[in-house]
């Protein structure tokens, strides 16, 4: 195989994938794609997998947050995605644009070229939906999206709950207003996973001018003074080089991308030098700016019967679902993580909603980074808000790039962050005590009424809550001393390098991470081409 290529995209996750995949629609552009983990998992297409591949080494590689003392020194686990697809390839199907506040904000930054209006012509490139036609909804794209199948009375209760409460039910969350409850849109189509791998790759992977290496680890970016010019990379011990003649694409994910830079000696020098690491380019904000959802669980028992998939998937009638999903493509093992979402304002006055609710047809049991069913009937019910200002960091431990980095989340270090967290927790329970809900639940298992107080909420939070895994922000967007990249995804000091992934994230969404990744590696793409 030759080692020289036009472009080389490091990542073959969510915006990897479509990065590879427009820059390889002209056949006059050679493009390598490297990817760290396997090509695919056997059970990755399967809905459950998310599950299933939560915290499995084969697919995933299974960070965890160091212990702080704001979570109760607890090792938050941290899921991400290791193989083609990257993490849309074992995550929870659950499709959010974002608000489009989010965007606005990303612009009024100084980032032009990122507001809502700018944006929405890519997410509309890469969808295509199957509900309704909109004028703000894309048909011809690659990825199927579609509303989740499911249908039980307890949906119907959380509805009717919403209305007593003044939330609305919204038919499109991702259409023109966000706000409300709605049946999950989902990157599920026919009962499968619509993984970027599937959506932007396979369709494509005869293309010639497409290279895509697997099982390869890329070690660190190469450099002739201050331009990027390939990359080195690991495969079964061996090393080996790539070089480009025109443009590296960095798209490791939130985690790794600060990783690799860093270990490529770009990123805090005095950082660097202390990991042996001789600095190439000092840019402090690699690896700062580490934003995520801190999300409780709050959960309810279920009285009545046949309700909850603790009762439809438990124990013995797990293979009834097995052969419903042979034969029907639907039931327990289609669903995404949740078939029900929310975006609700804890105070009137705000201009989007500042929290996100997932509402879970059963009792979810985390242990260890893992996640089970529990044997009693419930419902979950997962909040976290929209838009954290709390900050973290992630920096190499060694200059070793297979030691795992150190992942510090600092939450709730910020006063806002306390205060929606605890009201979102209290207008979940306002909602499961209304009347509709109250013909389903009688009981609130976690935390328990006896948490009644802020300060208890809070406790509950620091002891208990885990995220629900959207890492991003750690080579931030934008033209302060802490940016990493500029407008058009390019390396501040550095030529031949960009960044298309969560990690270029200035703030972080109201919503879930994929669709957003997916268009940054579209609108990546079309900087590349257009520029
Ligand atoms: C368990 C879980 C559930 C989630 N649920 C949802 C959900 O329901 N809805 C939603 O919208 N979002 C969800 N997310 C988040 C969403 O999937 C991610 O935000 C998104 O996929 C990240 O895209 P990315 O391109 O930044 O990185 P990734 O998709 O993680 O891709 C990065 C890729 O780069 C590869 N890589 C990293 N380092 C190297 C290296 N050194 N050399 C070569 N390759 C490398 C990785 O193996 C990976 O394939 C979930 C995530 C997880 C983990």
């Amino acid at each position: 195989m030759t080692n020289k290529f036009d472009y080389i995209v490091v990542g073959g996750g969510s915006a990897g994938c479509a990065v590879a995949n427009r820059l390889s629609e002209n056949d006059t552009n050679k493009v390598l794609l490297i990817e760290a983990g396997r090509s695919s998992h056997p059970i990755s297409r399967l809905p459950a997998s998310f599950a299933l591949l939560i915290d499995n080494p084969l697919a995933n590689w299974r960070y965890r947050s160091e212990p702080e003392e704001n979570t109760g020194n607890r090792e938050i686990p941290i899921p991400r995605g290791k193989l083609l697809g990257g993490s849309s390839s074992i995550n929870g199907l659950v499709f959010v644009r974002g608000n489009k506040l989010d965007y606005d904000t990303w612009a009024q930054m100084g980032n032009t070229g990122w507001s809502y209006d700018d944006v929405l012509p890519f997410f509309k490139k890469m969808e295509n939906y199957q509900g309704n036609t909109s004028e703000l909804r894309g048909e011809e794209g690659p990825l199927k999206v579609s509303e989740v199948s499911d249908r039980n009375p307890i949906y119907d209760a959380i509805f009717k709950s919403g209305e007593v409460n003044n939330i609305p039910f919204n038919k499109d969350y991702n259409g023109e207003d966000q706000e409300g409850l709605g049946y999950t849109q989902t990157t599920i189509y026919k009962g499968e996973r619509m993984s970027a791998e599937v959506a932007y790759l396979r369709p494509i992977k005869s293309r010639k001018n497409l290279t895509i290496i697997t099982n390869s680890l890329v070690t660190k970016l190469l450099f002739e003074k201050k331009k990027c010019i390939g990359v080195e990379v690991k495969n079964k011990n061996k090393l080996s080089t790539f070089m480009t003649s025109k443009e590296v694409i960095l798209s490791g994910g939130a985690i790794n991308s600060p990783q690799i830079l860093e270990l490529s000696g770009i990123g805090n020098s005095s950082i660097l030098k202390k990991k042996g690491i001789e600095p190439i380019h000092h840019l402090v904000g690699v690896g700062e700016n580490l934003r995520d959802h801190i999300a409780p669980r709050i959960i309810y028992r279920i009285k009545k019967e046949g309700i909850s998939y603790n009762d439809k998937a438990g124990g013995i009638n797990l293979i009834k679902q097995v052969f419903r999903y042979m034969f029907k493509r639907d039931g327990f093992l289609a669903l995404p993580s949740a078939p029900v979402v929310g975006f609700f304002k804890t105070r009137k006055e705000l201009a989007s909603p500042d929290i996100q609710v997932h509402f879970i047809p059963y009792r979810v049991v985390l242990k260890d980074g893992k996640r089970s069913l529990g044997k009693e009937p419930g419902i979950t019910c997962t909040v976290n808000q929209n838009r954290p200002e709390s900050k973290g960091s992630i920096h190499i431990k060694s200059n070793d790039p297979n030691e795992f980095p150190s992942i510090k989340f600092n939450f709730m270090s910020n006063q806002l962050d306390k205060d929606t967290l605890v009201d979102g927790v209290k207008l979940i329970r306002k909602l499961m005590q209304s009347a509709p809900m109250k013909e389903f639940c009688d009981l609130e298992i976690q935390p328990g009424l006896d948490y009644s107080s802020d300060k208890d909420i809070l406790n509950f939070i620091r002891d208990k809550a885990e995220t629900v895994y959207h890492p991003v922000g750690t080579c931030k967007m934008g033209f302060d001393e802490n940016a990493v990249v500029d407008k058009n995804l390019k390396v501040h000091g550095i030529q031949g390098l960009r960044i298309a992934d969560a990690s270029i994230m200035p703030t972080l969404i109201s919503g879930n991470t994929n669709a957003a990744c997916m268009m940054i590696g579209e609108r990546c793409a079309d900087f590349i081409i257009n520029n």
